[in-house]
């Protein structure tokens, strides 16, 4: 299970309804995507402890995705015992941090800057979290995805009934078949591939099919969603998407669910941006600071993005 925990839902000025861009990831570790200011108060609003981030992704350098950062930094120097700090940032963060290292004391050993790029930025257990391009008023800007590896799930009933024993187990896997008593067992009788979880993050973006291309079957899509129909002109402008195109990338990507995010002051509560993206891609909804989605499995219970548990067998 991922918990995916939306600290702030605006773009580019807070309201007293949402706080700047940030997203955290819970799996194994707990991960940051953006880190907007004043997101150490909603981490720690939500019962998230900022002393245990593993690595902050910051997906561009517009000022509403890492102005909180230096805040951040400076609460987990302060009040953790921790050597040192895991960030992927767009070149030129290493350059703002030299500048600003003298007033605020740091060593700057303590901040391991790694630079935001596509492909595979942070490995972990059992997933990986890789970095793709989007395009976003002619700066350098990323989107994110979290890939869990596909499982294996044997049927041990199965298995058994063919005579595998013991360390036969670990060989089928390895291997991909095993024999038993002269009689040739591939996993695949054996065993079903359970897909790994999948969030697609795109940060700011116009819409693109490689945004699709990359959220293939995602069980869930965070969006850049900052404005409605009314506002085309604007997005296209500012580069940015609407709900509508968001809702047509998911439903590009046959994603399970799409989070509409970055939503301007104009649109409050996003009544409107749900209505427009639920015309196209019915599981669409907008996200508000301090939702908690957990991302389960097929045919595990998740909540809903109401933060409540999902019933079985409800239709999402
Ligand atoms: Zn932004
Ligand atoms: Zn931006």
């Amino acid at each position: 299970m991922i918990t995916v925990t939306f600290l702030g839902t605006s773009g580019a000025i807070p309201s007293a309804r949402r706080s700047m861009p940030s997203i955290a990831l819970k799996y194994d570790e707990l991960f940051l995507w953006d880190c907007g200011e004043g997101c150490q108060r909603e981490m720690m609003r939500r019962g998230l402890g900022y002393g245990s981030v593993k690595a902050i992704f910051i997906t561009h350098l517009h000022l509403d995705h890492f102005l909180g950062i230096f805040g951040l930094i400076e609460t987990i120097r302060m009040n953790t015992q921790r050597e040192s700090l895991l960030i992927f940032a767009p070149r030129g963060f290493s350059r703002i941090v030299e500048e600003i290292s003298p007033s605020m004391g740091w060593n700057p050993s303590f901040l391991d800057i790694r630079e935001m790029r596509e492909g595979e930025l942070y490995r972990g257990r059992d997933y990986s979290i890789l970095g793709f391009r989007v395009q976003h008023q002619k700066r350098a800007a990323f989107g994110l995805a979290f890939i869990e590896d596909d499982k294996n799930k044997f049927n041990e009933a199965k298995a058994k009934g063919l005579g595998l024993r013991g360390r036969m187990f670990r060989e089928i896997q390895e291997k991909g078949e095993v024999v038993v008593e002269g009689k040739k067992v591939l996993l695949s009788e054996v065993s079903r591939v359970r897909k790994g979880l999948k969030i697609v993050y795109s940060g700011d973006t116009i819409p693109l099919d490689s945004t699709a291309e990359i959220s293939l079957g995602a069980d869930l899509l965070i969006h850049d969603s900052t404005f409605g129909e009314d506002l085309k002109d604007e997005a296209v402008e500012r580069g940015h998407s609407t709900a509508k195109e968001a809702a047509k990338i998911a439903k590009k990507a046959k994603a399970k669910r799409l989070a509409l995010t970055h939503i301007s002051g104009r649109y409050n509560a996003g009544g409107q941006l749900e209505e427009e993206a639920r015309e196209v891609f019915a599981d669409s909804f907008v996200a508000q600071d301090g939702m908690e989605i957990e991302v389960v499995p097929e045919g595990k219970k998740g909540t809903d993005e109401k933060g409540e548990k999902e019933k079985p067998g409800k239709s999402k």
